[in-house]
């Protein structure tokens, strides 16, 4: 196995204190500064006013919180996917009849 860089354990740190030390000399004194958006990707510039050093955070698409509920399909559609998993015509109107 390879030994991570020291690149790589400064900024598997910097992830464990949640983007709150800084990257190069552990300071809290660091801001945030402008975010920027390619495709699933967030970047946020970022900045230590301790030692003045400048990196970018790099944020993806984890998850999405609904504002709703995703609705049922209508009938016609289970319906149609009904018919597809084999079931006969009858059994399947019996099916939506019953659900009314
Ligand atoms: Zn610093």
């Amino acid at each position: 196995m390879k030994r991570k860089t020291r690149e790589q354990k400064a900024i598997e740190s910097y992830i464990d204190s949640n983007g709150s030390r800084c990257v190069y000399c552990k300071s809290k004194n660091i801001e945030g500064g402008d975010t920027e958006f390619d495709g699933s990707k967030i970047f946020q510039n970022c900045r230590c006013n301790a030692c003045d050093k400048e990196w970018t955070e790099t944020y993806s698409l984890t998850g999405v919180n609904l504002e709703e509920p995703i609705p049922e399909p209508p009938n016609s559609i289970r319906f149609i996917k009904s018919l597809r998993k084999g079931k006969t015509n009858e059994d399947t109107v019996n099916t939506l009849a019953k659900e009314k």
